[in-house]
């Protein structure tokens, strides 16, 4: 059995329905499908979930949001009559989408909650009556009566784990079960979505409730490639990869798909595929537990700016006990997070992500360090992009590091800090921004022509 999640590009149009109507026809063991809101039909156009995002602020301004309400059911309209769906899935949508309107706004948790699942339920119900009249026993049905129970925690819900025996009853349906992504419902009965995109991860517990032998997360890309396209040309596709180097990768920067989506699957040992809609015969990027081919040491190599590093040398630092949490007590003193930490015998630096920090922040935390270690250097370093190399396969072989270090020194890109972890999953090089996309053309090249 398979659980299938139809991303928001696939269902934006009559064009793309049809064709993840005859792809789930073509495998009858595609059993659970689940469906985000309509997405973008051209490059300027709006996904309706941001266009609920709109009303939203509509609504808190106390707009008018008429207008906005009927250009949002003309998505489903206009699929719904090309496909001659029964007349009162339509009416139904038209009525939820005006019962946003009624929804208060004051002392209401759930308000952008309730919003934004009007999406992905008004899709479902859609998709199950197109499913329909192209011939599938398929079924809407809702995330509260199939057992999506989640945490209490307004747009950033988590599945409870009893949920998933509940879910579990359903397997044996004997329809198609079309389930909404991205919400369940608190125990007390309220809507909670999870973060954005996460229609990903309902697709993951529902894999994972129903045990199913794989879980396809169909998109508008032949899966992942090994860079980012924008910087390299045509990159190779990734045809395999662990769910730790997916982990990582999606850490470094990779956002074909919702990295928390990953656990369910994970844990219950369910390899996904990531296809593409418009192409279903490719073989699309494999995830799983174990990958077979570890020949290739390195198998992605990603990049993310806006990083900060503070440097602190201090001599014969390495026979002070507790050195290192007297600087990590600072940094929970003024409630920041690192990234990275980075040792020698006399000094540290700690990377953090610079959207914590302001000038005057900066100076009390430079301060305070100051203060409290008294080092013999102190620095901040900003505009740093961290640029991972992603392989278990680097466990295996010895010089992947050497081969990095040499063919950045080649393209004079200064490294302003490694780090690896002992797990030898990945190294982080920082360098300075202006060297990112020279960074990563470089690595990719010493691993992959
Ligand atoms: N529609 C939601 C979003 O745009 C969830 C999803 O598509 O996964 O974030």
């Amino acid at each position: 059995m398979k659980t299938a999640k139809f991303g928001g590009s696939s269902l934006a149009n009559s064009t793309q329905l049809k064709k993840v109507a005859e792809i789930i026809k073509a495998d009858e063991t595609r059993r659970f499908i689940v469906v985000s809101a309509p997405g973008k039909r051209f490059a300027t156009d709006k996904k309706v979930t941001d266009l609920l995002v709109e009303f939203y602020q509509k609504r808190l301004k106390n707009e008018a949001t008429d207008q906005l309400i009927v250009d949002i059911f003309k998505r489903y309209e206009e699929i719904g009559k090309d496909f001659q769906v029964e007349e009162n899935i339509l009416d139904q949508i038209y009525q939820s989408l005006n019962h946003l309107k009624e929804l208060a706004v004051e002392n209401n948790p759930h308000f952008l909650d309730e919003i934004l699942s009007n999406g992905e339920n008004n899709n479902a119900k859609l998709v199950a009556g197109v499913l329909q009249t192209e011939g599938v026993n398929a079924r809407y049905i809702d995330p509260q009566e199939l057992g999506i129970i989640v945490t209490d925690e307004p747009l950033n819900a988590r599945i409870l784990m009893s949920s998933y025996k509940i879910i579990s009853r359903w397997r044996n349906a004997n329809e198609v079960l079309v389930i909404p992504g991205f919400f369940g419902y608190t125990e007390k009965g309220d809507i909670c979505t999870f973060s954005r995109g996460g229609s990903d991860i309902t697709g993951a517990i529902v894999a994972s409730a129903m045990n199913v032998d794989l879980y396809e997360n169909f998109t508008d890309v032949n899966g992942i490639f090994a860079a980012h396209p924008g910087y390299i040309h045509h990159p190779e596709p990734i045809r395999e990869i662990t769910y730790r180097e997916m982990r990582e990768l999606s850490y470094g920067g990779f956002s074909v798909f919702h990295d928390e989506a990953l656990m369910p699957s994970y844990r219950a040992k369910i390899p996904v595929v990531i296809k593409n809609t418009n192409n279903p015969d490719h073989p699309g990027t494999l995830i799983t537990n174990e990958r077979e081919n570890k020949e290739q040491p390195v198998v992605g190599i990603a990049s993310d700016g806006g990083f900060s590093m503070i440097y602190l040398n201090k001599y014969l630092m390495n026979r002070e006990v507790g050195f290192t949490l007297k600087v990590l007590e600072i940094f929970k003193e003024f409630n920041l997070n690192y990234e990275h930490m980075p040792s020698g015998i006399d000094d540290i630096s700690i990377i953090l992500r610079a959207n914590q920090l302001n000038p005057q922040l900066e100076e009390d935390l430079l301060r305070k360090i100051a203060y409290v270690i008294d080092p013999d250097e102190l620095q901040i370093i900003h505009n740093l992009s961290m640029v991972m190399i992603v392989g278990e396969g680097m466990k295996q072989r010895v010089g992947s590091m050497a081969e990095s270090t040499a063919a950045l020194a080649r393209k004079k890109i200064n490294i302003e800090m490694i780090s690896q972890g002992a797990s030898e999953v990945s190294i982080t090089f920082g360098v300075h921004q202006d060297r990112e996309q020279d960074a990563i053309r470089t690595l990719y090249y010493t691993f992959f022509e």
